[in-house]
């Protein structure tokens, strides 16, 4: 389910994935719910989302490799503080692919929630879900 709540000024994007919790013995699947704000000091596009997505995805990429010493480089950061900013970097890029929702939604009209149920039936389709 993806809701759209006021908490006062600020609008934030719930996204829930609900999928038929079942009792009696049978598996049930684990879910995460993150709520992110509607950023209103800002006025994206799809362009600078988009922009913005990779950067921040770079970022996260940047991270990760400092975690596995891909660079080459001899990594400063002790194992703590590079978890904590592949964490920090990782909340970056759902912060952004929240915001492009809000682009997608108010500027051209997209239904999150149907292309969102349409990606839960391909995850299970391609065998990701049981
Ligand atoms: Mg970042």
């Amino acid at each position: 389910m993806s809701i759209l709540v006021k908490i006062g000024k600020m609008n934030i994007m719930k996204l829930k994935i609900k999928q038929g919790l079942r009792t009696g013995g049978e598996k049930v699947l684990e879910q995460k719910t993150i709520v992110l704000p509607r950023l209103d000091n800002l006025t994206p596009t799809m362009e600078s989302t988009a922009l913005k997505l990779m950067e921040e995805a770079g970022e996260l990429a940047q991270a990760i490799g400092k975690l596995r010493g891909l660079s080459g480089e001899r990594v400063k950061m002790d194992k703590e503080t590079v978890l904590s900013t592949i964490t920090k970097e990782l909340l970056d890029v759902a912060q952004t692919a929240v915001s492009m929702m809000f682009v997608l939604e108010e500027q051209y009209g997209v239904d999150i929630q149907q292309t969102l149920d349409e990606h839960i039936a391909k995850l299970k389709r391609k065998g990701y879900l049981k």
